[in-house]
């Protein structure tokens, strides 16, 4: 454990000049050569509040406010991942002294006349809570820092950064049941790049990635409201969730975002126009208890399906539960 009392912040609270001239050099013996000094209790919440110390020597007589007091009144000025060590400076030395300051917010106490070689250790014992505080707070901080991370990572697709299927999930659940409650529509759209096998073969792997994170970003700026979710919901297919969202504003979303991909003009020599496409299932519906999200995915597949067999490059509209291909 190091030693190094340099570091320390500390506060002397103490009206008496002659016990304030003792510590002084108790603490300069410790290589502590400007402590804070306050010769009353609101001077030293003044001083606290500006400075937080590490360590405050406080006597427990003051002549305005009791020492008790100032304690306590530290303890709520501190938030919750702070903490400074309070050493009460007292005449008295009975048992319910020393229950009293540490009731108060006190984590030690010191008789006057104060014993030097006393008073190093216990500042010394204080410094190691001090640094062992300092650590905690900083491996939780940290973690904190790893755990936004990881939540952000597991629900993100980690090639387009749009969410992920789990993410998905728990969204399309969420906003199934709001509009349930709220008797509002949901509607879905399914999306798929066309002849999209083809474009890997053809520009390679490498190229088709790129493609994805472009279309990708399309989807994800048509779906800019809260009940909206953009995700890639596998390979080259992504699902535009539409919350408090009816059929005819699904159509226009989706009509927009296919618009949007066309006119990235990635050069595609498979497709129709010769540029990278998508075709769009929507299906919208005022969800009940009787229906199922399963179905209602399975009914945007089958209208994306009819968009696939009708050319591509284009968007339909399903019904709800009407899953017949062909
Ligand atoms: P269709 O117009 O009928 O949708 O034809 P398609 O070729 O797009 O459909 P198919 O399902 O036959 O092929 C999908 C292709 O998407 C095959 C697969 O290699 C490619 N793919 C899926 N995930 C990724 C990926 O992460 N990166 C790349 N580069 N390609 C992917
Ligand atoms: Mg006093
Ligand atoms: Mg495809
Ligand atoms: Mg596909």
């Amino acid at each position: 454990m190091k030693n190094n009392t340099q570091t320390l912040k500390i506060l002397v609270v103490e009206d008496s000049k002659v016990t304030l001239k003792v510590l002084s050099n108790y603490l300069a013996s410790m290589g502590i050569d400007a402590p804070l000094i306050a010769e009353t209790g609101k001077q030293a919440l003044e001083l606290f509040e500006r400075e937080r110390p590490d360590i405050v020597l406080l006597d427990a007589r003051l002549p305005d406010i009791d020492g008790f007091d100032v304690a306590r009144k530290i303890r709520k000025l501190e938030n919750e991942d702070e903490w400074s060590a309070i050493i009460f400076l007292t005449a008295m030395n009975t048992d319910e002294d020393l229950a009293r300051g540490i009731a108060a917010g006190g984590d030690d106490y010191l008789t006057k006349p104060v014993s030097e070689l006393v008073f190093h250790s216990k500042v010394r014992a204080m410094q190691r809570l001090i640094e062992m505080q300092r650590k905690l707070v900083d491996v939780t901080r940290k973690l904190d820092t790893a755990n936004a991370e990881l939540q952000r990572l597991s629900t993100t697709d980690a090639l387009t950064g749009i969410a992920n299927r789990r993410s998905l999930d728990d969204f399309l659940g969420r906003e199934w049941r709001r509009c349930l409650r709220m008797k509002k529509p949901l509607s879905i759209v399914m999306l798929d790049i066309d002849y999209f096998k083809l474009f890997n073969d053809k520009y390679g792997h490498q190229n088709g990635d790129e493609c994805l994170k472009g279309v990708a970003a399309q989807i994800a700026k048509a779906a800019p409201r809260a009940s909206d979710l953009a995700a890639r919901y596998g390979g080259e297919e992504f699902m535009l969730v539409l919350g408090e969202t009816d059929e005819g504003g699904a159509m226009w979303m989706a009509e927009r975002v296919r618009q949007m991909v066309a006119d990235m003009k990635v050069k595609h020599y498979a497709t129709d126009s010769k540029f990278v496409s998508i075709s769009c299932g929507v299906v919208s519906v005022m969800p009940n208890e009787k229906q199922t999200i399963a179905a209602l995915i399975e009914s945007a597949d089958a209208a994306l399906y009819h968009a696939k067999r009708s050319g591509r490059d284009r968007v339909v509209a399903g019904v709800y539960g009407k899953f017949q291909l062909g």
